[in-house]
């Protein structure tokens, strides 16, 4: 009967239906083959993909649906993931795929469950079907073929318009209150509103680029709800070291091509930025967690990965002097590279083509700290693991559901984000929906 509450009785029957608060006619019941049949209201809060994407599999599953939305649109981080091509989602097979997935309190095998849900494959055929086509880039990532989010979020919203979504923007969360349903609290222009609900989603984000509307203020309101939450802190954003002013003379803005670096006992390959603060690039965002985990974080490059220290020595030859000036050409370092080795704090001329190979294959720097919050690509913390159930469902809260980035995972750029917040989204609204139909006895009276 999919999402329908269920109240026996015929057309025109007088009694109410679920939770005794409508007639048949009313709200979108209906008698139907001799039952009332009663819509459950499902309310989500954050218009970004996973708020999005709940919405339409609430609708979907029958359910009358509002989202409401602080920010006056929807979908802004979603545009602002945009200007990077719009990676969806990643091609790499699933076990490997759920294993991107990290942070505390993680239930073993959760990612794979619910990408099992909605994986890679669904969210491209969801792009299909939205006449959006994806492309595999030979990295792995997936691209819609426009590299564009702004057609993909029109052609969206419209489609959860028609689906009978309505869209309530400007409404601020503020509180959620107990009762036969849920009491939700919305700050909105000169006051405030409470709309009830048999469920809700909380899909409010994390905490990087609050100009976008995800701003983390949220997380006050849940703990007074007595949710406990990790805070945020960034994740997929830059780290600081203080460059000497000659080195960023030569080096700012320049990349650091087919590296690999390590933090820890952890490695990354792929390419790094040299910023006027410090570093930025995919190495550096995968080795996040690590670098976080460690009281004073140390990022350790091989300059030449495909390189041995004696490959590299015996490139350099007879070479008697001037070893930096030598490697440059005979090993193709490139320019970032060379002025990092030349500015090396605590480190005068190298003396011998050894020590010089065995700095290129080991630099390490010392980093003082991640760039602000505010300027990462996603949060790492938020709502912990353990407050959650396999539905997502708040285990303190009951019919409270979450979904997206304000919950403790955190993955590397390459699609992971986004689509985790479509698994999550599916996975919380799917939740809500059988919660609500088996919470409630009283909705099948019997005739
Ligand atoms: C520069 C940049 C590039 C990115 N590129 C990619 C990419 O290419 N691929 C990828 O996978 N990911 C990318 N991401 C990350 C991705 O955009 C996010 O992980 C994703 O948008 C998170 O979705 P969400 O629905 O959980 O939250 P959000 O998209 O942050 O949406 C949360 C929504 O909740 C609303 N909200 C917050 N508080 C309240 C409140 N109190 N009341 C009502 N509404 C509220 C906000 O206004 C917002 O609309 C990028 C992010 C950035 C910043």
């Amino acid at each position: 009967m999919g999402t329908w509450g269920q109240t026996a009785g015929h057309p025109g029957d007088k009694r109410k239906c679920a939770a005794q608060r409508f007639s048949p006619g009313e709200h979108g019941c209906a008698a139907r083959g001799g039952l009332v049949q009663c819509r459950i209201d499902i309310t989500i809060i954050g218009g970004g993909p996973a708020g999005l994407r709940a919405a339409e599999v609430a609708a979907a599953g029958g359910a009358a649906v509002t989202l409401f939305e602080a920010r006056p649109t929807v979908g802004r981080k979603f545009l602002v993931a945009g200007r990077g091509g719009l990676n969806l989602t990643h091609s790499e097979p699933h076990e490997a795929f759920a294993r991107r997935y990290t942070g505390p309190e993680q239930p073993d095998g959760l990612w794979a469950s619910l990408l099992a849900e909605f994986d890679a494959d669904a969210l491209r055929q969801w792009a299909a079907d939205l006449g959006v086509e994806t492309f595999a880039a030979a990295s792995g990532r997936v691209y819609p073929r426009e590299l564009k989010a702004a057609p993909l979020l029109r052609r969206w919203v419209q489609r959860l318009r028609t689906a009978g979504v309505t869209f309530a923007v400007r409404h601020r969360w503020a509180g959620l209150r107990p009762g036969a349903q849920w009491q939700v609290d919305f700050q909105v222009e000169g006051g405030t509103r409470t709309v009830a609900a048999d469920a809700v989603i909380l899909a409010l984000g994390g905490g990087s680029w609050p100009q976008t509307g995800s701003d983390g203020a949220w997380i006050s309101g849940l703990e007074k709800l007595g949710v406990a939450i990790a805070p945020l802190r960034p994740a997929n954003g830059g780290w600081e070291l203080p460059w000497p002013a000659a080195m960023l003379a030569q080096a700012e803005g320049r990349p650091l091509k087919n590296i690999t670096a390590r933090a820890g006992a952890t490695t990354a390959a792929g390419e790094l930025l040299v910023t006027r603060y410090g570093l930025e690039g995919g190495v550096i965002y995968q080795l996040g967690p690590a670098l976080r985990a460690m009281p004073e974080p140390e990022l350790v490059i091989d300059f030449k990965p495909a390189h041995t220290v004696e490959q590299l020595v015996k490139k350099l030859g007879n070479c008697p002097r001037n070893f930096l000036a030598e490697a440059r050409t005979r090993w193709r370092l490139g320019d970032a590279a060379f002025a990092i080795l030349a500015n090396l704090p605590g480190h005068g001329p190298f003396t011998s083509a050894a020590s010089l190979a065995a700095t290129v294959k080991a630099c390490g720097l010392k980093l003082t700290g991640p760039r602000p919050l505010a300027e990462a690509i996603s949060s790492a913390g938020g709502v912990r693991w353990g407050e959650l159930d396999s539905a997502l469902m708040l285990r303190r809260l009951p019919g409270v559901f979450v979904a997206g980035e304000m919950i403790d995972w955190e993955a590397p750029t390459g699609g992971y984000l986004i689509q985790g917040c479509f698994a999550t989204g599916t996975r919380a609204a799917r939740r809500a929906l059988a919660w609500r139909q088996n919470s409630s006895p009283n909705d099948s009276i019997p005739a």
